[in-house]
């Protein structure tokens, strides 16, 4: 009697646990395949750190972090003996007697205890504490989910103390087990899905941090327009995300009070497509003001502990725009400029060839120079950021690195590609492809981030790839044997850009640089792999500042770097330098702003 009761209860459970996984199986199977194996290897590594050793859970918030990992540490060691309880209840066979069960049954106590140690942590957190980033209302689900581990956890440490085919044995057993059914029952349309669902998603994340294939126009629609657009990944993400906040909570538009929050797009997604209206705009969906207000500074994937990418939603959702017409004014400007000119400002090429000349620049030469120097739209035409190139040529010069120029470049189209201009990108990208390949270009050394990035990753899709080094990372191997300078003479902050410190994790090099040459550094709130933007990316260097919402990124970040108490402001990025020379002249603050390579330049010089 009871092995057919027990029989209807887990028919039901399953039942309902396959229903709702269907559900969202259908919804995966029925998007445009945007699922990549690629690199292998690295996705093997990346599954052991971050899914079996909880990694990225822990790095963040390690108390919290580490509670989780107990628990989910004690799912995985729960596993078998869930099973053979139910192979029990069924009346298929029993195991329970066996020695191996009854060994592996003692090795599961620390885990329980773990289990609850972690569990009523986690209450504790979620239902008193309530950090900002689980939002302003205590849920109600996450409670009963707690309950339910408890109990379970509970009702497995009793069955030591309780005699076998006692009434309380039984009722002990039953509690066990129906709440594991009532749980199968509640988690697919849950947080708490991403039990099930996290382990893939993770193993399906790109290995390159905001990766955004380029588009082939001729086979692929030119970007996401309505619900029905979202690829099979971005699909699976939705599903995932366990609503814990830490990408709203590193977003710097969020910070700075704007309406973008990366983790309501992501359950934005999530709703739409349970809700089945596939042919609403994503316009609608996410509201289009939010869509443009993101940096792509990439905190939001690079902080999410479920293998969610934000950034192929958002910049799809841009193509989408661009490709209608819909992009905001500003960006109509820049698109022209890049278009007529090939720069971001529109720019005649003869103020280049100037700067050229007057800095006494070869034009590149395989035969002749090891590297060529790739001086980017900034180092084209802004006198400020010129500076900080001709102290780059001077160290160079220096050491007797031989280097040369290309006698013309067009933007590495960056700010077409995170904006969604993925056809002016291309028409970008080739262009210079081709010139790089003509000249024999085999490593390139630039001092702009974004170019790293874009010709670094973005061009090896179109199977170009060339060694290209941000300054600072070469500068400091070059310099390395250089003796320190005995004592600090300098007291200034490191802005880490976005492009460099977390896209690149390039964190190391420049403060070997910076207190190799004298300096001590005072690190700001938000540094290293995990800096504050400044504001620049993503097409809002050009965004008209008097309309935009909240604070602006750049002041948020400036005040920070002010915060520190140095006077001295080391940026490594010509757009990190404009946003936060803004800043400072609007708070009217006296603070130095110097560039790496200067500040290297002026402390080598006297040496030699
Ligand atoms: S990329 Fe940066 S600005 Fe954009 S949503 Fe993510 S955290 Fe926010
Ligand atoms: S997207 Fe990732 S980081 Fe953001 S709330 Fe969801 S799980 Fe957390």
């Amino acid at each position: 009697m009871q092995t057919l009761a027990f029989w209807i209860l887990f028919l039901a459970g399953v039942g309902a646990f396959a229903a709702q996984v269907a559900t969202r199986v259908r919804l995966i199977a029925a998007a445009p395949n945007t699922f990549s194996t690629t690199d292998l290897p690295f996705r093997i590594n990346r599954f052991l750190v971050d899914v079996v050793l909880q990694r990225q859970t822990i790095r963040e918030r390690p108390a919290a972090g580490l509670m989780h990992a107990f628990v989910f540490w004690g799912f995985v060691a729960f596993a078998g003996y869930t099973s053979v309880e139910f192979l029990r209840g069924l009346g298929v066979v029993d195991l329970t007697h066996t020695s191996w069960f009854e060994a592996y049954r003692l090795a599961l106590v620390p885990f329980a205890s773990a289990v609850l140690l972690g569990i009523v942590y986690l209450l504790i957190r979620r239902a008193f504490v309530r950090p900002i980033a689980l939002g302003p209302k205590v849920s109600l689900e996450s409670v009963v989910i707690a309950l339910f581990i408890a109990t379970l956890m509970t009702t497995f440490l009793l069955t030591f103390r309780l005699e076998e085919d006692t009434t309380a044995e039984r009722v002990n057993w039953w509690t066990h087990m129906l709440v594991i059914l009532a749980f199968m029952a509640l988690i697919p349309a849950s947080k708490h899905f991403h039990l099930v669902l996290s382990p893939i998603t993770v193993f399906l994340k790109s290995p390159e941090l905001g990766n955004l294939p380029n588009l082939d126009f001729e086979k692929e629609q030119v970007g996401l327009e309505t619900v029905k657009d979202l690829g099979s990944k971005m699909r699976l993400d939705a599903f995932t995300c366990v609503e814990c906040g830490r990408c709203q909570v590193n977003c710097p538009a969020w910070g700075a009070g704007k309406e973008l929050n990366p983790k309501a797009i992501i359950l934005q997604t999530q709703d739409a497509l349970l809700a089945g209206t596939i042919d609403t705009k994503l316009g609608e969906v996410y509201s289009e003001k939010v869509l443009w207000q993101c940096t792509t500074c990439g905190a939001c994937e690079n902080q999410c502990p479920v293998g969610i990418e934000h950034l192929p939603i958002l910049i799809g959702s841009r193509r989408g725009l661009v490709s209608n017409g819909e992009a905001p004014e500003y960006l109509g400007a820049m698109y022209l400029n890049l278009e007529r000119r090939s720069n971001i400002w529109g720019l005649g090429y003869d103020q280049r060839t100037k700067f050229v000349q007057a800095a006494q620049l070869e034009i590149f030469d395989p035969v002749k120079h090891d590297v060529l120097v790739w001086l980017g739209c900034a180092g084209s035409f802004d006198a400020d950021f010129q500076k900080s190139l001709r102290s780059l040529f001077s160290i160079l010069r220096a050491k007797q690195v031989k280097f040369g120029v290309l006698a013309k470049e067009r933007c590495n189209g960056d700010p077409a590609k995170r904006t969604g201009n993925e056809y002016m990108f291309q028409e970008l990208a080739n262009g210079n492809i081709e010139d790089l390949k003509t000249a024999g270009v085999k490593k390139i050394v630039t001092s702009c981030p974004h170019c790293v990035k874009t010709i670094g990753a973005d061009y090896a899709k179109f199977g170009y790839r060339v060694e290209i080094t941000h300054s600072s990372v070469f500068v400091e191997e070059l310099l390395r044997s250089e003796p320190s300078l005995a004592a600090a003479r300098d007291t200034v902050t490191f802005h880490d850009p976005c492009y460099l410190g977390r896209y690149a994790g390039k964190t190391d090099e420049p403060r070997a640089l910076l207190t190799r040459f004298g300096a001590e550094i005072r690190e700001p709130v938000r540094n290293r792999d995990n800096p504050y933007c400044c504001g620049a990316g993503g097409g809002l260097l050009f965004a008209d500042k008097e309309e935009e919402p909240g604070s602006r990124i750049s002041d948020v970040r400036f005040k920070q770097l002010q915060d520190t108490g140095a006077g001295t402001v080391v940026t490594a990025c010509p757009f990190c330098s404009i946003m936060l020379k803004g800043a400072q002249a609007s708070a009217g603050a006296e603070t130095q702003f110097v560039d790496l390579m200067t500040f290297v330049d002026g402390r080598l010089q006297p040496r030699a």
